[in-house]
């Protein structure tokens, strides 16, 4: 994604504090290191406080852009309709008596914990954090409200920041994405989770009110991915914000609009941009991709790639990501960029750079990553051969007009769940996967050890905040200083037997570097 105008300025006021990074808090608390854009929509509806099963199904599910169109784990072994009651309506308690959650079955606890246990064994940077932190209670009093996710990774996550001292409560940022087994899980062991796989808009909004609104208990720290908690509680209870002492956001969506918030001096503490993080950036969006891309079509599709011709649109980190992995099983990839930086990059890689338009006709796959709309049109559509593929590795659902393909003269067949046979009058089909969604996130699952390194981050972005004396924060926006996402990478190094060379003190003073790092200015691109 591209950087929000204000986030060069930011970095600018950030280079500034870096050279103080041994003071940031979290140094204190976890460096026993190893040596070696409020653009929300008008008013949202208000959830219904006693939901009927129809009222439930025919709100508008436009109303949150990221609780769609934000990432949808299909990990979960759990079918949504294995039980049509719903959550809110079930009396449940865990084996300790509490019923402060509200989860699809609690009974599915053994199986989530296992699920949690096998995610552990990838995220044993997290892990380690959380040893080497525990003693020192770096988030004891910390109250965190967080909506992300809730799959194995998160709770590894989740249950990191209760060891470190927080209490939290926990709604899903996506009404597809949580794994039910793994909300128990998390119930059982007494974390106050609402959220469940397939809950319908008004869940959605419910679950976040029920993680926010409490009697005697009130947050003082956010952690949000896609910005609808945030936004949630400006709309509903900004006296909140007079106890919080920051916002972590994790997504490109939810970090635009922090930015939008700041830009009209209605942002009123501070927040951390984990998104723009290299730890994030460079590994997420790049690492992720190139690693799940294929899953997800093998899955929906059982297509081969050796000898096929594809089209990739965007060659930022997703589309590297992703031509990477299609390229190594002998694909044919072509490459559509706006920007001639990355055009180039592409040329250099061996990639054809085209119009879509020049190949639109011949290839078998389509596939988008630009953060853009529109960049599959009807038009493209119509001309596409039979049997194409088309799905969409972006943020957004924006990015392929499935909207255009909803005309009377244009047959949906389901052939498979994710998966969609859209018929023109002429017998044409096009395969179109997740709707437009994520079709990593939506058809597959993506790699722990990734998640790690991003939870890794939150963890520490949500450390320092908390603990940051008073003043080095304003209401703004701040990307993570450098130090942590050296940090966050060395702990993953590890898993690697990866072992760093140190600087001589005369090689620290030639390049002019601490020899405990940064070793790297902010503007450096990695
Ligand atoms: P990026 O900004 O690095 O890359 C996007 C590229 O698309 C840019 O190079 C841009 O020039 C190009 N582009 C924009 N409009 C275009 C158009 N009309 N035609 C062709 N190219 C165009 O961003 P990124 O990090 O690669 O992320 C891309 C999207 O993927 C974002 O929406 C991001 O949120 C999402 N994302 C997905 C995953 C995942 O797991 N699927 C992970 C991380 C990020």
């Amino acid at each position: 994604m591209s950087v929000p105008e204000s986030a060069v300025g930011d970095e600018m006021k950030q280079a500034k504090e870096i050279e103080d990074a041994e003071k940031y808090s979290f140094m204190a608390t976890v460096t026993k290191a190893p040596k070696k854009q409020i653009q929300f929509a008008d008013d949202m509806q208000e959830f219904s406080k006693f939901p009927t099963k129809t009222g439930r199904r025919s709100l508008s599910r436009s109303i949150s852009q990221s609780s769609t169109d934000s990432y949808s784990s299909a990990a979960s072994y759990t079918d949504s309709s294995d039980d049509e009651v719903s959550p809110r309506e079930k009396q449940q308690t865990n084996s300790k008596g509490s019923s402060n959650f509200c989860v699809k079955n609690i009974k599915q606890a053994e199986f989530g914990r296992r699920e949690i246990e096998i995610a552990e064994q990838d995220m044993s940077a997290l892990i380690s954090l959380r040893k080497r932190a525990q003693g020192e209670k770096p988030l004891a009093g910390a109250k965190i409200v967080g909506c992300t996710h809730i799959t194995a990774q998160t709770a590894v996550l989740i249950e990191t920041l209760c060891a470190l001292g927080a209490q939290c409560r926990w709604s899903a940022c996506n009404i597809y994405s949580t794994q039910n087994e793994v909300a128990a899980a998390l119930a059982e062991a007494g974390v106050a989770v609402f959220a469940w796989k397939g809950e319908s808009e008004d869940d959605f909004w419910w679950c976040i009110d029920r993680c926010v609104n409490m009697d005697g208990w009130q947050a003082n720290m956010i952690l949000d991915d896609g910005g609808d908690l945030t936004h949630w509680v400006y709309k509903k209870y900004p006296n909140v914000f007079k106890k919080i002492r920051g916002i972590v956001e994790e997504s490109v969506t939810g970090v635009h609009r922090l930015y939008q918030l700041s830009k009209a001096g209605k942002l009123c503490v501070p927040a951390m941009n984990v998104n723009d993080s290299v730890t994030k950036q460079k590994f997420d969006n790049l690492y992720c991709c190139r690693e799940s891309i294929l899953d997800g079509l093998k899955r929906t599709t059982d297509v081969m790639f050796g000898g096929k011709q594809v089209v990739v649109c965007g060659y930022g980190e997703v589309g590297k990501g992703c031509c990477a992995a299609l390229k190594a099983l002998g694909a044919i990839v072509n490459i559509t960029e706006i920007d001639p930086i990355c055009a180039l990059q592409a040329c250099m890689d061996g990639f054809r750079v085209v119009k879509l338009n020049e190949v639109i006709r011949q290839v078998d796959v389509v596939i988008t990553c630009t953060g853009n709309k529109n960049v599959v049109t009807r038009e493209h559509l119509d001309r596409m051969k039979n049997s194409c593929i088309v799905c969409n590795m972006g943020h957004s659902n924006t990015e392929i007009d499935v909207t255009s393909l909803r005309t009377p003269e244009l047959t949906w067949e389901r052939v498979r769940s994710q998966v969609d046979h859209v018929i023109w009058p002429d017998g044409k089909r096009v395969v179109l996967l997740a709707e437009g969604r994520l079709l990593n996130l939506s058809c597959s699952t993506v790699p722990t050890f990734v998640l790690s390194i991003t939870a890794t981050t939150q963890a520490l972005a949500l450390i320092e905040l908390y603990n940051a004396p008073e003043g080095r924060y304003k209401q703004d926006v701040y990307l993570l200083p450098k130090k942590m996402d050296e940090y966050v990478a060395s702990l993953h190094l590890p898993s690697f037997d990866a072992h760093l060379t140190e600087l001589t003190d005369d090689q620290a003073k030639y390049l002019g570097l601490n020899k405990n790092g940064p070793f790297k200015p902010n503007y450096y691109r990695y």
